[in-house]
């Protein structure tokens, strides 16, 4: 039975407040899923990891990790889709669907249940066409909530994609730029143009993989440190840092004076932005600072 088949019997109406845009060809979630492993599904394995998918949908792409992955655990806020969901999944005996906003999920808990497998516990990762209304706060909330995913592998709008993986010093650089270096890095893995989604979006989406560092490259302590000054940093972006940073509480450079001399020792001027400073740079002002 197909997808499309299911969504017309159960009368299934898109809701545009929860970002429906479902995929229509199977070939795409193919190969996002297969830009979540490091081997061809056609010889028959499955990584031995369970996978964390936002928003299924109808499944289309949900089928696709339960093919290659151990377990699969979708969450899905529409309760509409969960019937859809049974149904279209049917045929699958890995994949747990809940019915949950990922935004109000406690990630800890929930994963440590899921992961267990004949006593064993499998690695993370999430896999995600993402809703596009809340990409930023779900991708913070990853990064942020829970410290043990492998990657993240998720579709997002193309000019997402683009400052997710930016370099420092262009107009893309931005402050979730900045803070997913503070977990892992990001790489395009390719683009899919809007006509693969009903309804079709204004604009075409590309899939991104974040691969995260293991073990962690930044102590919590030093995660914690540097988000607030990135923050500080882009809460202004055309403003510079001796200006944006003079905001910040709690530093041991609270005057213009202070500051100034600072950016000028460590970044030899005293006009440096926020988008002209790498992730490794963020941490080394980070840790001057307080
Ligand atoms: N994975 C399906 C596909 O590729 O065809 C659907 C992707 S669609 C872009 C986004 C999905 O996320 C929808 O099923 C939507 O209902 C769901 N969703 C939206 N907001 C959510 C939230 N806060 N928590 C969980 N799921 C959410």
């Amino acid at each position: 039975m197909s997808d499309n088949y299911l969504l017309e019997k159960h009368g299934f109406k898109m809701q545009k407040k929860y970002g429906q845009n479902f995929l229509t060809d199977v070939r795409i979630p193919s190969r996002i899923a297969d830009g979540c492993t490091d081997f061809d599904v056609s010889e028959g394995k499955t990584a031995k990891s369970l996978i964390l998918e936002i928003g299924p949908g109808a499944g289309i792409l949900t089928k696709e990790l339960a093919k290659r992955f151990t377990k699969v655990l979708a969450v899905e806020i529409d309760e509409e889709l969960i019937p859809i969901l049974a149904e279209s999944l049917a045929d699958f005996d890995n994949i747990t669907v809940i019915n949950q906003d990922v935004m109000k999920v406690e990630l800890e808990p929930l994963l440590s249940q899921y992961r267990q497998f004949n006593g064993e516990l499998l690695p993370v990762s999430v896999c995600a066409n993402l809703p596009y209304y809340i990409t930023t706060p779900v991708l913070m909330k990853l990064l942020e909530q829970y410290g043990q995913f492998s990657f993240i592998t998720v579709m997002v709008q193309k000019e997402v994609a683009r400052r997710l993986c930016a370099k420092p010093s262009t107009e893309e650089y931005g402050a979730i730029t900045a803070a997913i270096g503070l977990y892992g890095k990001a790489a395009k893995l390719f683009d899919v143009s809007a006509g693969n989604f009903n309804p079709k979006p204004k604009v075409d989406s590309s899939v991104v993989k974040i691969s995260l560092y293991s073990p962690e490259k930044y102590t919590k302590q030093q995660i914690e440190k540097t988000s607030k000054v990135i923050k500080a940093a882009f809460s202004m972006r055309r403003k510079t840092l001796v200006n944006t940073l003079m905001s910040l509480g709690g530093t041991k450079y609270n005057t213009k004076e202070s500051l100034t001399e600072l950016m000028t020792e460590m970044f030899g001027k005293a006009t440096v932005r926020g988008e002209e400073l790498s992730t490794e740079q963020f941490v080394e002002l980070a840790e001057r600072l307080f």
